[in-house]
């Protein structure tokens, strides 16, 4: 087996989308009405699961796994788990392999690819619930420090993955617009005031999506938690700054969050991420040891080793035609918390995570200035990004086009990528 596909344009050592990667969506042909379909991001191009299992190219593979590719999203297939999804991923990369599969399979593979700019991609799974964590130390001890200097990370941060329970209903696909939001702020003349957000901020973040459920009442063992990650997407986690600094005592985020937030289309499973493994993030000297309970059994490959970016451009910058700027670049290693604490510590209490729940790592922040993954935390800096054109930023203004990116790359060059995760703020709607 080569690492090479017969699909020419997967094999530009930059493109995200190799043999290698294979990533799931759900797709429908654009101007189509038809349903759904689950494809795999190949190159420039999407195998069309559905039309693969009709035409017998994943005979042999157990039925609930066939008939989980003509589902239209992906929840019945994270259902069957890591057994599965292997042999999924082993067929189809027969079936793309340049040094497989006979030339009659591949001209009928050949006719089952929908370019990508045909399509037209959709929420991949129906998502029940979400909960947002707090994993980055970098973030909480920099939005930490803007509120309390002398004590930036509160005394529970080391020992307990925080998160709260976002809201579902308003995940929207990358490419959807955000409406900016109208909520309720502290006024210093009347007390509060209800307009639309200032403070308007993105979060750059690594999106996990739940596979086999536990029963509730049931946790689930942290050596067996990545057995319950189907894999994972890029999140924005939009934030209205001024309304969460308002509302968020004593219950925590509610109104600034659950608005909008962005995910990317394509789903990478960890299988794709095998060879980008890493130490989990090491505890400074001094810190207490994670509980019994959240103590990783592999931490010698707890981490992944991903690159997080985050790109803005402006109505003003696209107007002269200028490329995205880079905003921050730091990567998913530097959590303090694993991923299987995440999913671990969720479930210790018994709550039942079902499959296409998505839970989301919080920003990811790196200890350098140029790593902050929201603006809030440039704030800490003291100079308002500059653009360009010479625009300044403090929070984001309408026409602002967010975009975050991720990638993997190991010492030879081999890259798989995560595609983007991009929302444009529209302006605010009229008076409620
Ligand atoms: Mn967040």
């Amino acid at each position: 087996m080569s690492s090479t596909s017969w699909v020419t344009s997967a094999n530009h050592p930059e493109c995200d989308f190799p043999l290698l990667n294979l990533p799931y969506g759900v797709f429908r042909r654009a101007g189509e009405t038809s349903a759904a379909r689950i494809g795999v991001a190949i190159g420039d191009r999407i195998l069309d699961l559905h039309a693969c299992a009709e035409q017998g190219l994943l005979a042999d593979l157990p039925d609930p796994l066939i008939a989980s590719c003509r589902a239209d999203v992906l929840n019945p297939l994270m259902t069957l788990g890591p057994a599965a999804w292997s042999a999924l991923r082993r067929r189809l990369t027969a079936l793309l392999d340049a040094d497989n599969p006979c030339a009659e399979t591949r001209s009928r593979v050949e006719g089952l690819l929908v370019p990508m700019r045909e399509a037209q991609m959709q929420l991949p799974a129906r998502i029940g619930g979400y909960t947002d964590f707090y994993a980055s130390i970098h973030h909480a001890a920099r939005v930490g420090r803007l509120f309390r200097p002398e004590n930036p990370l509160l005394p529970n941060y080391k020992y307990v993955p925080i998160a709260y329970h976002g809201r579902a209903s308003s995940i929207v696909l990358s490419g959807e617009p955000i409406r900016r939001p109208w909520g309720q702020t502290r006024s210093s003349i009347n007390g509060a005031e209800f307009g639309p957000t200032q403070s308007l901020d993105y979060e750059l973040e690594v999106g996990l999506f739940i596979g086999p459920e536990n029963a509730l009442g049931e946790s689930i063992p942290i050596a067996e938690a990545e057995d319950h990650i189907f894999g994972l997407c890029l999140v924005n986690d939009w934030s209205a700054r001024d309304m969460q600094s308002w509302e968020y005592q004593p219950l925590g985020p509610f109104l600034a969050k659950n608005f909008a937030t962005t995910i990317s289309p394509w789903i990478v499973s960890l299988e794709a991420l095998e060879p980008f493994r890493v130490p989990a993030f090491e505890r400074p000297p001094g810190d207490p040891a994670p509980l019994p309970y959240l103590t990783s059994p592999a931490p010698a490959c707890a981490g992944i080793d991903l690159t997080l970016e985050v790109f803005l451009d402006s109505r003003q910058m696209r107007q002269i035609g200028a490329a995205p700027a880079l905003v921050s670049r730091g990567n998913l290693r530097d959590l303090y918390w694993t991923l299987s604490q995440l999913v671990t510590h969720h479930a210790s209490n018994g709550c039942n995570l079902r499959p296409g729940d998505l839970l989301a790592t919080g920003t990811v922040s790196g200890p350098n200035e140029s790593s902050e993954g929201c603006l809030l935390e440039k704030r800490v800096a003291g100079e308002p990004l500059c653009l360009p054109t010479g625009e300044l930023r403090t929070f984001l203004e309408d026409g602002d086009q967010v975009i975050l990116r991720a990638y993997s790359r190991l010492p030879d060059g081999q890259k798989i990528g995560f595609g983007s995760c991009a929302g444009t703020i529209m302006e605010a709607p009229p008076a409620p």
